[in-house]
Protein backbone atom coordinates (compact mmCIF):
# COMPACT_ATOMS: atom_id res chain seq x y z
CA UNK A 1 0.00 0.00 0.00
CA UNK A 2 0.88 3.44 -0.89
CA UNK A 3 1.06 6.27 2.26
CA UNK A 4 1.38 9.40 0.51
CA UNK A 5 1.61 12.85 3.09
CA UNK A 6 0.72 16.19 1.62
CA UNK A 7 3.17 18.31 3.85
CA UNK A 8 3.93 22.03 4.65
CA UNK A 9 7.34 21.01 2.88
CA UNK A 10 6.91 18.27 0.65
CA UNK A 11 4.80 15.77 -0.75
CA UNK A 12 6.18 12.41 0.39
CA UNK A 13 4.79 8.93 -0.86
CA UNK A 14 6.22 5.22 0.85
CA UNK A 15 4.93 2.22 -0.46
CA UNK A 16 5.10 -0.26 2.37
CA UNK A 17 4.84 -4.36 2.17
CA UNK A 18 1.64 -5.34 4.06
CA UNK A 19 3.78 -5.71 7.82
CA UNK A 20 4.54 -2.29 7.78
CA UNK A 21 7.70 -3.15 5.44
CA UNK A 22 9.14 0.46 3.70
CA UNK A 23 9.99 -0.93 -0.06
CA UNK A 24 10.39 2.23 -1.96
CA UNK A 25 9.66 5.71 -0.95
CA UNK A 26 9.93 9.45 -2.71
CA UNK A 27 9.86 12.89 -1.36
CA UNK A 28 9.17 16.34 -3.34
CA UNK A 29 9.35 19.62 -2.00
CA UNK A 30 7.97 22.94 -3.01
CA UNK A 31 8.20 26.35 -1.68
CA UNK A 32 6.39 28.51 0.82
CA UNK A 33 5.68 31.93 -0.29
CA UNK A 34 5.98 35.15 1.97
CA UNK A 35 5.87 38.29 0.01
CA UNK A 36 4.80 39.76 3.58
CA UNK A 37 5.32 38.48 7.11
CA UNK A 38 1.78 37.62 7.80
CA UNK A 39 1.82 35.64 4.67
CA UNK A 40 2.62 31.75 4.26
CA UNK A 41 0.51 30.78 0.64
CA UNK A 42 1.87 27.67 -1.92
CA UNK A 43 0.98 27.04 -4.97
CA UNK A 44 -2.01 24.45 -5.50
CA UNK A 45 -0.53 23.15 -8.61
CA UNK A 46 2.76 22.96 -7.45
CA UNK A 47 1.40 20.67 -4.80
CA UNK A 48 -0.82 18.86 -7.26
CA UNK A 49 2.47 18.06 -9.46
CA UNK A 50 4.38 16.98 -6.51
CA UNK A 51 1.53 14.75 -5.18
CA UNK A 52 1.85 12.80 -8.80
CA UNK A 53 5.61 12.57 -9.48
CA UNK A 54 6.43 11.78 -5.87
CA UNK A 55 4.17 8.50 -6.56
CA UNK A 56 5.08 8.13 -10.10
CA UNK A 57 9.31 7.82 -8.38
CA UNK A 58 7.97 6.02 -5.46
CA UNK A 59 6.40 3.14 -8.53
CA UNK A 60 9.37 3.13 -10.35
CA UNK A 61 11.79 3.09 -7.98
CA UNK A 62 10.01 0.00 -6.41
CA UNK A 63 9.52 -2.17 -9.49
CA UNK A 64 6.26 -3.09 -8.00
CA UNK A 65 3.64 -4.16 -10.79
CA UNK A 66 0.67 -1.71 -10.51
CA UNK A 67 -1.57 -4.60 -10.05
CA UNK A 68 -0.27 -5.91 -6.88
CA UNK A 69 -0.98 -1.99 -5.20
CA UNK A 70 -3.44 -2.19 -2.33
CA UNK A 71 -4.84 1.09 -1.97
CA UNK A 72 -3.51 4.07 -1.96
CA UNK A 73 -4.26 6.47 0.93
CA UNK A 74 -3.64 9.86 1.89
CA UNK A 75 -2.67 12.30 4.78
CA UNK A 76 -2.53 15.96 4.49
CA UNK A 77 -1.55 19.36 6.10
CA UNK A 78 -4.62 20.78 7.74
CA UNK A 79 -6.22 24.26 8.43
CA UNK A 80 -5.36 25.21 4.28
CA UNK A 81 -7.74 27.34 2.26
CA UNK A 82 -8.19 27.70 -1.69
CA UNK A 83 -10.79 29.70 -3.31
CA UNK A 84 -11.77 27.85 -6.41
CA UNK A 85 -14.08 28.95 -9.65
CA UNK A 86 -16.78 26.80 -11.25
CA UNK A 87 -14.43 25.14 -13.19
CA UNK A 88 -12.56 24.29 -10.01
CA UNK A 89 -9.78 26.74 -11.39
CA UNK A 90 -7.98 28.53 -8.16
CA UNK A 91 -8.72 31.91 -7.40
CA UNK A 92 -6.33 32.24 -4.54
CA UNK A 93 -3.28 30.70 -4.15
CA UNK A 94 -3.50 27.56 -1.23
CA UNK A 95 -3.37 30.06 2.24
CA UNK A 96 -1.48 27.52 4.63
CA UNK A 97 -2.30 26.95 8.36
CA UNK A 98 1.02 29.28 9.17
CA UNK A 99 -1.24 32.47 6.92
CA UNK A 100 -1.88 35.19 10.00
CA UNK A 101 -3.09 37.90 8.01
CA UNK A 102 -6.33 36.59 9.64
CA UNK A 103 -5.52 37.76 12.80
CA UNK A 104 -7.42 41.08 13.31
CA UNK A 105 -10.48 38.79 12.88
CA UNK A 106 -9.85 36.40 15.66
CA UNK A 107 -10.93 38.77 18.74
CA UNK A 108 -13.82 39.52 17.15
CA UNK A 109 -15.06 35.84 16.23
CA UNK A 110 -14.35 35.61 20.14
CA UNK A 111 -16.12 38.14 21.52
CA UNK A 112 -18.72 39.29 18.66
CA UNK A 113 -19.55 36.52 16.66
CA UNK A 114 -20.19 33.70 19.79
CA UNK A 115 -16.39 32.56 18.75
CA UNK A 116 -16.38 30.11 22.15
CA UNK A 117 -19.44 28.44 21.64
CA UNK A 118 -18.61 27.73 18.08
CA UNK A 119 -15.17 26.13 19.23
CA UNK A 120 -16.73 23.80 21.53
CA UNK A 121 -18.79 22.28 18.86
CA UNK A 122 -16.20 22.44 16.45
CA UNK A 123 -12.91 21.80 18.01
CA UNK A 124 -11.15 24.17 16.27
CA UNK A 125 -9.73 26.55 18.41
CA UNK A 126 -10.40 30.42 17.22
CA UNK A 127 -7.20 31.12 16.08
CA UNK A 128 -5.77 32.91 12.33
CA UNK A 129 -4.58 28.92 11.37
CA UNK A 130 -8.38 28.04 11.84
CA UNK A 131 -10.02 27.80 8.03
CA UNK A 132 -13.13 30.14 10.18
CA UNK A 133 -11.07 32.61 10.52
CA UNK A 134 -9.72 32.93 6.86
CA UNK A 135 -13.11 32.94 5.24
CA UNK A 136 -14.16 35.89 7.63
CA UNK A 137 -11.14 38.07 7.13
CA UNK A 138 -11.71 36.69 3.48
CA UNK A 139 -15.28 37.71 3.55
CA UNK A 140 -14.75 41.24 4.98
CA UNK A 141 -11.66 42.48 3.08
CA UNK A 142 -11.73 40.52 -0.04
CA UNK A 143 -15.47 40.85 -0.60
CA UNK A 144 -15.22 41.00 -4.58
CA UNK A 145 -12.89 37.83 -4.54
CA UNK A 146 -15.27 36.17 -1.86
CA UNK A 147 -18.56 36.87 -3.98
CA UNK A 148 -16.97 35.35 -6.67
CA UNK A 149 -15.80 32.05 -5.45
CA UNK A 150 -17.61 28.84 -6.16
CA UNK A 151 -16.22 27.12 -3.05
CA UNK A 152 -13.48 26.75 -0.56
CA UNK A 153 -11.52 23.69 -0.44
CA UNK A 154 -8.45 22.51 1.15
CA UNK A 155 -5.29 21.01 -0.55
CA UNK A 156 -6.55 17.72 -0.20
CA UNK A 157 -10.27 18.57 -1.44
CA UNK A 158 -8.17 20.43 -4.55
CA UNK A 159 -6.23 17.12 -5.39
CA UNK A 160 -9.33 14.60 -5.41
CA UNK A 161 -11.14 17.17 -7.40
CA UNK A 162 -8.60 16.70 -10.37
CA UNK A 163 -7.79 12.96 -10.04
CA UNK A 164 -11.49 12.00 -9.27
CA UNK A 165 -13.78 15.59 -10.46
CA UNK A 166 -15.54 15.52 -7.46
CA UNK A 167 -15.51 17.67 -4.43
CA UNK A 168 -15.35 15.61 -0.75
CA UNK A 169 -13.74 16.27 2.25
CA UNK A 170 -12.79 14.25 5.18
CA UNK A 171 -14.18 14.24 8.29
CA UNK A 172 -10.75 14.84 9.81
CA UNK A 173 -9.49 17.62 7.49
CA UNK A 174 -13.11 18.89 8.33
CA UNK A 175 -12.82 18.79 11.91
CA UNK A 176 -9.95 21.07 11.20
CA UNK A 177 -11.83 23.85 9.40
CA UNK A 178 -13.99 25.12 12.43
CA UNK A 179 -16.74 25.06 10.70
CA UNK A 180 -17.74 21.14 11.10
CA UNK A 181 -20.15 20.04 14.43
CA UNK A 182 -17.74 17.35 15.36
CA UNK A 183 -20.58 15.90 17.23
CA UNK A 184 -23.57 15.08 14.49
CA UNK A 185 -20.33 15.16 11.79
CA UNK A 186 -22.12 18.10 9.34
CA UNK A 187 -21.51 21.60 8.56
CA UNK A 188 -22.10 24.04 11.71
CA UNK A 189 -24.65 25.90 10.88
CA UNK A 190 -23.84 28.73 12.52
CA UNK A 191 -19.99 29.08 12.01
CA UNK A 192 -20.78 28.65 8.58
CA UNK A 193 -23.30 31.46 8.84
CA UNK A 194 -20.39 33.66 10.64
CA UNK A 195 -17.71 32.59 7.97
CA UNK A 196 -20.61 33.95 5.41
CA UNK A 197 -20.73 30.77 3.35
CA UNK A 198 -23.29 27.86 2.76
CA UNK A 199 -23.08 24.30 2.76
CA UNK A 200 -22.93 24.38 -1.03
CA UNK A 201 -19.63 25.92 -0.98
CA UNK A 202 -17.84 23.63 0.81
CA UNK A 203 -17.58 19.77 -0.35
CA UNK A 204 -19.20 16.78 1.42
CA UNK A 205 -18.18 15.26 4.11
CA UNK A 206 -16.98 11.46 4.11
CA UNK A 207 -15.23 9.29 6.48
CA UNK A 208 -11.69 9.00 6.39
CA UNK A 209 -12.06 5.53 4.87
CA UNK A 210 -13.92 6.61 2.34
CA UNK A 211 -13.48 4.87 -1.09
CA UNK A 212 -13.09 7.03 -4.16
CA UNK A 213 -14.19 5.81 -7.40
CA UNK A 214 -13.14 6.74 -11.25
CA UNK A 215 -9.69 7.41 -11.05
CA UNK A 216 -8.76 9.74 -14.03
CA UNK A 217 -7.01 7.69 -16.69
CA UNK A 218 -4.60 9.92 -17.92
CA UNK A 219 -2.98 10.30 -14.06
CA UNK A 220 -3.32 6.88 -13.13
CA UNK A 221 -0.85 6.41 -16.09
CA UNK A 222 1.39 9.15 -15.27
CA UNK A 223 1.91 7.79 -11.57
CA UNK A 224 1.92 3.79 -12.88
CA UNK A 225 -0.72 3.33 -11.35
CA UNK A 226 -3.93 0.72 -12.72
CA UNK A 227 -7.17 3.41 -12.71
CA UNK A 228 -9.10 0.68 -10.51
CA UNK A 229 -6.56 1.01 -7.78
CA UNK A 230 -8.23 2.59 -4.55
CA UNK A 231 -7.51 5.31 -3.40
CA UNK A 232 -8.57 6.47 0.07
CA UNK A 233 -9.68 9.70 0.83
CA UNK A 234 -7.68 9.35 4.36
CA UNK A 235 -7.19 11.56 7.02
CA UNK A 236 -5.29 14.71 8.64
CA UNK A 237 -1.49 14.70 9.09
CA UNK A 238 -0.88 15.22 13.09
CA UNK A 239 -3.79 12.18 13.22
CA UNK A 240 -2.40 10.14 11.10
CA UNK A 241 0.96 10.59 12.81
CA UNK A 242 -0.53 9.59 16.32
CA UNK A 243 -1.70 6.15 14.41
CA UNK A 244 1.74 5.82 12.77
CA UNK A 245 3.29 6.41 15.72
CA UNK A 246 1.40 3.81 17.35
CA UNK A 247 -0.04 6.28 20.11
CA UNK A 248 -3.62 5.53 19.60
CA UNK A 249 -4.37 3.23 22.38
CA UNK A 250 -6.32 4.87 25.37
CA UNK A 251 -3.54 6.70 27.71
CA UNK A 252 -1.20 6.87 25.14
CA UNK A 253 0.17 10.37 24.92
CA UNK A 254 2.40 11.39 22.03
CA UNK A 255 4.87 14.36 21.81
CA UNK A 256 6.33 15.15 18.86
CA UNK A 257 8.77 18.25 18.74
CA UNK A 258 10.51 18.81 15.68
CA UNK A 259 10.28 22.45 14.36
CA UNK A 260 7.28 22.85 16.13
CA UNK A 261 5.56 21.09 18.42
CA UNK A 262 2.73 18.90 19.26
CA UNK A 263 1.12 16.69 21.87
CA UNK A 264 -2.08 14.26 21.46
CA UNK A 265 -4.05 11.62 22.35
CA UNK A 266 -6.51 9.64 21.45
CA UNK A 267 -10.25 9.28 22.76
CA UNK A 268 -13.47 6.97 21.68
CA UNK A 269 -15.34 10.15 21.46
CA UNK A 270 -15.02 13.86 20.39
CA UNK A 271 -14.08 16.05 23.47
CA UNK A 272 -14.02 19.88 23.68
CA UNK A 273 -12.43 22.23 26.57
CA UNK A 274 -14.14 24.25 28.44
CA UNK A 275 -10.97 26.17 28.17
CA UNK A 276 -10.50 26.34 25.10
CA UNK A 277 -6.87 25.15 24.83
CA UNK A 278 -7.05 21.88 22.95
CA UNK A 279 -8.09 20.68 19.44
CA UNK A 280 -10.37 17.83 19.43
CA UNK A 281 -9.76 16.00 15.49
CA UNK A 282 -10.78 13.03 13.92
CA UNK A 283 -9.27 10.50 13.07
CA UNK A 284 -12.06 7.98 12.20
CA UNK A 285 -15.59 8.18 14.21
CA UNK A 286 -14.22 6.05 16.77
CA UNK A 287 -11.05 7.82 17.20
CA UNK A 288 -10.65 11.03 18.28
CA UNK A 289 -7.35 13.31 18.72
CA UNK A 290 -7.29 15.71 21.16
CA UNK A 291 -4.21 18.13 22.31
CA UNK A 292 -2.13 21.24 21.52
CA UNK A 293 -0.02 22.61 19.14
CA UNK A 294 2.79 24.87 20.46
CA UNK A 295 4.75 26.83 17.39
CA UNK A 296 8.06 27.26 20.27
CA UNK A 297 9.87 23.74 19.75
CA UNK A 298 13.02 23.03 17.84
CA UNK A 299 12.70 26.57 16.27
CA UNK A 300 13.85 27.89 19.69
CA UNK A 301 16.78 25.60 19.90
CA UNK A 302 17.66 26.49 16.29
CA UNK A 303 17.44 30.26 17.57
CA UNK A 304 19.75 29.31 20.54
CA UNK A 305 22.39 28.18 18.06
CA UNK A 306 22.21 31.02 16.03
CA UNK A 307 22.17 33.57 18.37
CA UNK A 308 23.63 32.01 21.03
CA UNK A 309 25.90 29.52 20.08
CA UNK A 310 27.03 31.19 16.87
CA UNK A 311 30.71 30.75 17.51
CA UNK A 312 30.43 27.27 18.89
CA UNK A 313 28.25 26.13 16.27
CA UNK A 314 30.94 27.52 13.85
CA UNK A 315 33.45 25.58 15.93
CA UNK A 316 31.54 22.45 15.41
CA UNK A 317 31.20 22.84 12.36
CA UNK A 318 35.15 23.28 11.34
CA UNK A 319 35.50 19.80 13.53
CA UNK A 320 33.03 17.73 11.44
CA UNK A 321 30.44 17.67 14.41
CA UNK A 322 26.78 18.52 14.57
CA UNK A 323 26.49 22.19 15.99
CA UNK A 324 23.35 20.54 17.96
CA UNK A 325 25.54 17.56 19.51
CA UNK A 326 27.79 20.32 21.05
CA UNK A 327 25.40 22.69 22.29
CA UNK A 328 23.70 20.08 24.02
CA UNK A 329 27.06 18.83 25.62
CA UNK A 330 27.86 22.34 26.93
CA UNK A 331 23.98 22.45 28.45
CA UNK A 332 24.94 19.03 29.70
CA UNK A 333 27.50 20.89 32.27
CA UNK A 334 25.14 22.68 34.01
CA UNK A 335 23.07 21.04 36.30
CA UNK A 336 19.21 20.58 36.01
CA UNK A 337 16.72 23.91 36.55
CA UNK A 338 20.10 25.81 35.10
CA UNK A 339 20.89 26.98 38.82
CA UNK A 340 17.41 29.04 38.82
CA UNK A 341 17.53 30.09 35.67
CA UNK A 342 14.16 29.94 33.82
CA UNK A 343 13.30 30.18 29.97
CA UNK A 344 9.48 31.57 28.78
CA UNK A 345 10.26 30.03 25.18
CA UNK A 346 7.50 32.15 23.50
CA UNK A 347 9.53 33.70 20.31
CA UNK A 348 7.46 33.09 18.16
CA UNK A 349 3.85 33.74 19.63
CA UNK A 350 2.23 30.63 20.71
CA UNK A 351 -0.84 28.65 19.91
CA UNK A 352 -1.22 26.18 22.96
CA UNK A 353 -1.15 26.65 25.93
CA UNK A 354 -1.86 30.70 25.80
CA UNK A 355 -3.54 31.03 22.25
CA UNK A 356 -1.48 34.37 21.83
CA UNK A 357 0.16 35.40 18.67
CA UNK A 358 1.40 38.36 21.27
CA UNK A 359 3.25 36.32 23.50
CA UNK A 360 7.50 36.54 23.64
CA UNK A 361 10.51 35.12 25.02
CA UNK A 362 11.78 35.75 28.28
CA UNK A 363 14.80 34.51 30.45
CA UNK A 364 13.54 35.38 34.14
CA UNK A 365 15.64 34.44 37.34
CA UNK A 366 19.11 35.72 35.67
CA UNK A 367 22.43 36.29 37.94
CA UNK A 368 25.85 37.28 38.02
CA UNK A 369 26.25 33.04 38.42
CA UNK A 370 24.96 32.45 35.19
CA UNK A 371 26.58 32.12 31.86
CA UNK A 372 26.02 31.04 28.26
CA UNK A 373 25.86 26.90 29.11
CA UNK A 374 22.94 27.96 31.81
CA UNK A 375 20.95 30.25 29.06
CA UNK A 376 21.48 27.03 26.55
CA UNK A 377 20.06 24.38 29.05
CA UNK A 378 17.38 26.69 30.34
CA UNK A 379 16.22 27.11 26.58
CA UNK A 380 16.20 22.93 26.09
CA UNK A 381 14.38 23.02 29.55
CA UNK A 382 11.84 25.82 28.46
CA UNK A 383 10.59 24.31 25.49
CA UNK A 384 10.22 20.97 27.59
CA UNK A 385 8.28 22.86 30.42
CA UNK A 386 5.72 24.79 27.79
CA UNK A 387 4.96 21.14 26.60
CA UNK A 388 4.63 20.03 29.88
CA UNK A 389 1.81 22.66 30.75
CA UNK A 390 -0.17 21.26 27.62
CA UNK A 391 -0.11 18.10 28.96
CA UNK A 392 -1.81 19.01 32.31
CA UNK A 393 -4.59 20.45 30.01
CA UNK A 394 -4.61 17.56 28.43
CA UNK A 395 -4.68 15.42 31.40
CA UNK A 396 -7.64 17.53 32.89
CA UNK A 397 -9.60 16.55 30.16
CA UNK A 398 -8.74 12.59 29.84
CA UNK A 399 -6.36 11.92 32.86
CA UNK A 400 -3.16 11.47 33.63
CA UNK A 401 -0.95 9.26 31.07
CA UNK A 402 -0.49 5.86 31.15
CA UNK A 403 2.41 5.75 28.70
CA UNK A 404 4.63 8.50 26.67
CA UNK A 405 5.88 8.32 22.90
CA UNK A 406 8.09 11.06 21.67
CA UNK A 407 9.13 11.46 18.30
CA UNK A 408 11.12 14.02 15.89
CA UNK A 409 14.09 15.74 15.46
CA UNK A 410 14.56 16.52 19.70
CA UNK A 411 15.00 12.79 19.92
CA UNK A 412 18.12 12.70 18.59
CA UNK A 413 19.70 14.83 21.61
CA UNK A 414 19.47 12.48 24.95
CA UNK A 415 19.99 15.22 26.97
CA UNK A 416 16.72 16.87 25.95
CA UNK A 417 15.30 13.28 25.81
CA UNK A 418 15.86 12.27 29.54
CA UNK A 419 14.76 16.14 30.45
CA UNK A 420 11.09 15.35 29.06
CA UNK A 421 11.54 12.25 31.57
CA UNK A 422 12.22 13.83 34.42
CA UNK A 423 9.98 17.34 34.01
CA UNK A 424 7.11 14.91 32.91
CA UNK A 425 8.07 12.83 35.50
CA UNK A 426 7.25 9.96 33.55
CA UNK A 427 8.47 7.31 31.52
CA UNK A 428 9.09 8.34 27.83
CA UNK A 429 9.69 5.77 24.80
CA UNK A 430 10.81 7.06 21.36
CA UNK A 431 9.46 4.98 18.74
CA UNK A 432 10.62 4.50 15.69
CA UNK A 433 9.08 7.07 13.13
CA UNK A 434 9.99 7.42 9.64
CA UNK A 435 7.13 9.03 8.33
CA UNK A 436 4.73 8.55 9.95
CA UNK A 437 1.75 10.40 8.91
CA UNK A 438 2.14 8.03 5.55
CA UNK A 439 2.78 4.59 7.77
CA UNK A 440 -0.66 5.96 9.58
CA UNK A 441 -2.35 6.61 6.14
CA UNK A 442 -1.61 3.24 4.91
CA UNK A 443 -2.85 1.57 7.50
CA UNK A 444 -5.93 3.76 8.06
CA UNK A 445 -6.24 2.27 3.86
CA UNK A 446 -5.73 -1.30 5.19
CA UNK A 447 -8.56 -0.78 7.96
CA UNK A 448 -10.82 0.91 5.15
CA UNK A 449 -10.18 -2.42 2.86
CA UNK A 450 -11.18 -4.85 4.99
CA UNK A 451 -7.40 -6.00 4.90
CA UNK A 452 -7.06 -5.77 9.02
CA UNK A 453 -10.19 -5.30 11.78
CA UNK A 454 -8.48 -2.74 13.45
CA UNK A 455 -5.84 0.08 13.39
CA UNK A 456 -3.94 -1.77 16.37
CA UNK A 457 -1.95 -3.61 13.87
CA UNK A 458 0.21 -0.50 13.73
CA UNK A 459 1.76 -1.80 17.30
CA UNK A 460 2.75 -4.79 15.15
CA UNK A 461 4.72 -2.36 12.52
CA UNK A 462 6.47 0.23 14.82
CA UNK A 463 9.29 -0.80 17.64
CA UNK A 464 10.78 1.56 20.31
CA UNK A 465 14.53 3.19 19.80
CA UNK A 466 14.96 4.51 23.57
CA UNK A 467 13.32 4.28 26.68
CA UNK A 468 13.71 6.84 29.55
CA UNK A 469 13.27 6.48 33.02
CA UNK A 470 12.92 9.53 35.42
CA UNK A 471 16.20 10.60 37.61
CA UNK A 472 14.57 11.41 41.20
CA UNK A 473 17.28 13.49 42.01
CA UNK A 474 16.32 15.71 38.76
CA UNK A 475 12.43 14.99 39.13
CA UNK A 476 12.61 17.23 42.88
CA UNK A 477 14.59 19.75 41.10
CA UNK A 478 12.15 20.04 38.43
CA UNK A 479 9.15 19.65 40.64
CA UNK A 480 10.24 22.79 42.69
CA UNK A 481 10.62 25.28 39.13
CA UNK A 482 7.19 24.20 37.61
CA UNK A 483 5.10 26.24 39.60
CA UNK A 484 7.66 29.04 39.41
CA UNK A 485 7.29 28.45 35.68
CA UNK A 486 3.52 28.33 35.35
CA UNK A 487 2.97 31.41 38.01
CA UNK A 488 5.73 33.55 35.82
CA UNK A 489 4.37 32.93 32.81
CA UNK A 490 0.61 33.54 33.55
CA UNK A 491 1.92 36.74 35.03
CA UNK A 492 4.02 38.25 32.50
CA UNK A 493 1.14 37.18 30.27
CA UNK A 494 -0.77 40.67 31.17
CA UNK A 495 2.11 42.61 29.31
CA UNK A 496 2.35 40.67 26.29
CA UNK A 497 0.40 43.00 24.19
CA UNK A 498 1.14 46.35 25.17
CA UNK A 499 5.40 44.66 23.94
CA UNK A 500 4.20 43.07 20.90
CA UNK A 501 2.60 46.96 20.23
CA UNK A 502 5.97 48.23 20.90
CA UNK A 503 7.74 46.13 18.47
CA UNK A 504 5.28 46.51 15.45
CA UNK A 505 5.56 50.04 16.14
CA UNK A 506 8.91 50.79 16.56
CA UNK A 507 11.11 47.23 15.45
P1 LIG B 1 10.53 19.18 11.16
O1 LIG B 1 9.51 19.35 12.22
O2 LIG B 1 10.71 20.44 10.35
O3 LIG B 1 10.41 17.91 10.35
P2 LIG B 1 12.69 17.91 12.73
O4 LIG B 1 11.76 16.92 13.32
O5 LIG B 1 13.85 17.42 11.93
O6 LIG B 1 11.96 19.07 11.91
O7 LIG B 1 13.26 18.79 13.97
C1 LIG B 1 14.14 19.84 13.78
C2 LIG B 1 14.60 20.32 15.14
O8 LIG B 1 15.22 19.23 15.83
C3 LIG B 1 15.66 21.40 15.08
O9 LIG B 1 15.08 22.70 15.01
C4 LIG B 1 16.42 21.19 16.40
O10 LIG B 1 15.82 21.94 17.44
C5 LIG B 1 16.21 19.73 16.71
N1 LIG B 1 17.44 18.94 16.48
C6 LIG B 1 17.98 18.56 15.31
N2 LIG B 1 19.12 17.86 15.53
C7 LIG B 1 19.30 17.81 16.86
C8 LIG B 1 20.30 17.23 17.72
N3 LIG B 1 21.35 16.56 17.25
N4 LIG B 1 20.14 17.42 19.05
C9 LIG B 1 19.08 18.09 19.55
N5 LIG B 1 18.13 18.65 18.78
C10 LIG B 1 18.23 18.51 17.46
Amino acid sequence: MIGVDIGTTSAKAVLYAKDGTVIANHGIEYPLYSPTPETAEQSPEEIFRAVINTIKKTMQESLVNPKDILCVSFSSVMHSVIAVDKEGKPLTECITWADNRSSDWVEKIKTKMNGHEIYLRTGTPIHPMSPLAKLVWLQHDYSELFLKSYKFISIKEYIFFKLFGEYVIDYSIASSTGLFNIFSLTWDQEALKVAGVTSDQLSKPVPTTHKMSGLNEAFAKEMNLLPSTPFIVGAGDGVLSSLGVNAIEPGVVAVTIGTSGAIRAVSDRPITDPKERIFCYALTENHWVIGGAVNNGGMIFRWAKEQLGDSIAAAAKRLGKDPYDVLTEIADRVTPGSDGLLFLPYLAGERAPLWDSNARGSFFGLGMHHKKEHLIRAVLEGVIFNLYTVLLALSELIGEPQKIHATGGFARSELWRQMMADIFNHDVYIPESIESSCLGAAILGLYSLGEVDSLHVVSGMVGATFHHTPNSENVSIYKDLTPIYIRSSRLIQQEYESIASFQKKWV
